[in-house]
């Protein structure tokens, strides 16, 4: 539109700015406010030493999650790299390292996307049609770090509060952890957000959150690396399955 789009473009980046600067203020807020859950969480159990176990049991949390996410990472995804993507996982994560320390150091599927991308292509010789495509998709939607992990914190919540979760409850939990993971953003701590809708599906307290804030910051960056991984394993297996179906659209793959 030349001229005339630089008033949607100015519109759209000054609202982009705006939501920006609240999104800073937030931050800077959310030490005090985490600071005040805790706080009232430790006086709800009457003391320190009370509220002890309480914090051994965030240590066993995240530990499962890190587990889960490693068993992900390392036994599920390369299985499928392998058998369905017909490619060598040690050579693949090899050629996505910049794009994992990336994406572990910035907690952000989003902000890893170009990195993402020129690890499938320059390194893993995926063709730019198949990375354009699933890459961005998968940034935003194909989150199994992000669904396992939700799906661990709501159990987590769960048992804190003495809430028995029947074989129902633990299969909306599945389901709603998979859709909240779908809706989640490729941004840091997006998961938290969305993860009320778990908790709400399953009539669980949404305070709950707040005993899980504090690790966060770190869980977020071991999720988003798994995210990334996840996204980077889907781009070699839609590229083998597209060469097979069409050898001669997939001839700009090596
Ligand atoms: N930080 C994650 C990502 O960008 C989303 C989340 O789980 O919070 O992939």
């Amino acid at each position: 539109m030349g001229k005339r789009g630089h008033t949607a473009i100015d519109f759209i980046s000054a609202l982009n700015d705006g939501v920006m600067q609240i999104v800073h203020w937030i931050m800077v807020f959310a030490p005090i406010g985490i600071f005040g859950l805790v706080a009232g969480r430790i006086g709800r159990a009457g003391g320190f030493t009370q509220f002890l176990p309480e914090l051994l049991a965030v240590g066993k949390y995240s530990f499962t999650v890190i587990f889960g996410l490693a068993i992900h990472a390392v036994i599920a995804l390369p299985i499928i790299l392998f058998l369905v993507g017909k490619r060598n996982p040690l050579t693949y994560v090899k050629g996505m390292g910049a794009a994992l320390l990336n994406a572990f150091s910035t907690a952000s599927s989003s902000a890893t996307l170009p990195l993402t991308m020129e690890g499938t292509e320059k390194k893993n010789g995926i063709s730019n049609r198949t990375s354009s495509f699933v890459l961005p998709l998968g940034a935003t939607i194909n989150m199994d770090g992000t669904a396992l992990y939700e799906a661990v914190a709501a159990m987590f919540i769960a048992q804190v509060y003495g809430i028995d979760l029947g074989p129902v409850e633990q299969v909306v939990i599945f389901l709603t952890a998979t859709v909240a993971a779908i809706g989640a953003a490729g941004i840091p701590e997006a998961g938290l957000v969305t993860m009320m809708i778990v908790l709400k599906a399953v009539g669980l307290p949404i305070e709950g959150i707040g005993l899980i804030l504090t690790i966060d910051w770190f869980l977020d960056r071991c999720r988003t690396t798994v995210n990334v991984w996840g996204d980077s394993v889907g781009a070699g297996v839609i590229e083998t399955l597209e060469s097979e179906v069409a050898p001669e659209q997939g001839a700009d793959s090596p």
